[in-house]
């Protein structure tokens, strides 16, 4: 089989590339391993503009929230939603209402409260919080609705892809019976363990989160404080996370659990009764920098990377796809701070 690209990983980031390049006309294969390791699936798929303990707006923002709503709406898996994030003291708070004033985070804000119980009288929000204008992402409907499109096409092997299986020549790649013109790895984490791109600066987190049902009205915001919890409806809600940086693996601990149980409890104050439903645990590709890896392995130019989405994927990816597509189609320039031809390589 003869196509431009072989993409390695069908997670975001290797669904929304492969979205934008078969709009481009391209041929593509993708090879995934049923998702064994997707942090895709694990995320709450959460846009959350203003974050961190310092409540800022990150500087591009706005530009990849727009192109992110424009694009997950038209795959149908874009749901806006209010984030109210409570604030843990009062220098959060002081900060949460300067940002009131700053001509940037404004369209990002719809209400700031300063006392508890202003916004829902069952909080725990001491010291007030910030309604702020989110969404997130219905990542489980993209990545099974692309598959599926995929599998239909017949562009999509199910196997665990191992870079040493990879035959490069002057005239292209192959893998198996996939003859391409440039192999694109989308392998999430994976990268930072093995294969041509484990060189640049990983610096990849663990995180856990639970499906739980839970004696409390649905609120039609998600809450946020240190973690969040996003309401499904009827009673149902995803709660998360936490940071780890070592011990790399999809297992979820039962500390973990018992932590995110008491933290989703703390939220309200009324006594909560919780029923765990599912408990996953993934790994976030995060980058030393905090900024996507994009582009062609140094030594190695029929290989690429579209990689590195870090903790806030669903805002990074959707832009990121379309410009990636742009570099590998057209030769535009990738955006510098993104491009990994920042990191020498070893
Ligand atoms: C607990 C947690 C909470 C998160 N919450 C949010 C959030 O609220 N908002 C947000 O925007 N982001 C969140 N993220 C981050 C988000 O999940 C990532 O930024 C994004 O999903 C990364 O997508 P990816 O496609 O690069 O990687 P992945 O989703 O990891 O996809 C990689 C794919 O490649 C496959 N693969 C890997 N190796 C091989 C191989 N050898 N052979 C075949 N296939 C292979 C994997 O199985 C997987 O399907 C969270 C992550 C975690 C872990």
């Amino acid at each position: 089989m003869q196509v431009d690209f072989l993409i390695v990983g069908q997670g975001l980031a290797g669904s929304l590339l492969a979205k934008a390049l078969l709009r481009r006309g391209r041929k593509i294969h993708v090879v995934d391993d049923r998702w064994k390791s997707a942090s895709s699936q694990v995320a709450a798929g959460l846009m959350t503009p203003l974050t961190g303990r310092r409540f800022t707006l990150t500087k591009d923002y706005p530009e990849l929230f727009a192109a992110a709503r424009s694009r997950l709406s038209e795959l149908g898996v874009f749901r806006p939603t209010e984030v109210y994030r409570m604030f843990v003291d009062e220098d959060q708070r002081d900060k949460g209402l300067k940002r009131t004033a700053c001509s940037g985070c404004q369209p990002f804000i719809a209400r700031v409260t300063s006392a508890r119980g202003e916004l829902d009288a069952t909080l725990t929000d001491e010291f007030g919080g910030a309604l702020m204008n989110g969404a997130w992402v219905d990542l489980p409907k993209l990545l099974s609705e692309v598959r599926s499109e995929l599998v239909a096409a017949g562009s999509l092997t199910e196997a665990t892809f191992d870079p040493d299986d990879v035959t490069t020549s002057t005239e292209g790649v192959v893998w198996r019976e996939v003859h391409a013109d440039a192999i694109v790895y989308c392998d999430g984490y994976k990268s930072a363990q093995r294969g041509p791109f484990k060189y640049l600066p990983w610096q990849p987190a663990k995180g856990e989160a639970l499906t739980l049902r839970a004696s409390v009205e649905d609120r039609p915001f998600i809450l946020n404080r240190e973690g969040w919890a996003l309401p499904l409806g009827q009673g149902v809600w995803r709660t998360g996370t936490n940071w780890q940086w070592d011990q790399l693996d999809e297992i979820p601990t039962e500390p973990q659990k018992e932590k995110l149980i008491r933290r989703f409890r703390g939220y309200f104050t009324q006594d909560v009764q919780v029923e765990v439903d599912s408990h996953i645990a993934g790994v976030r590709p995060c980058t030393s920098d905090n900024h996507p890896f994009m582009g062609t392995h140094p030594r190695q130019a029929r290989t690429h990377l579209f990689g590195g989405l870090g903790p806030r994927g669903t805002v990074w990816a959707p832009l990121m796809a379309d410009e990636m597509t742009d570099y590998l189609c057209e030769g535009k320039t990738l955006r510098k701070e993104c491009d990994l031809a920042r990191f020498p390589a070893a």
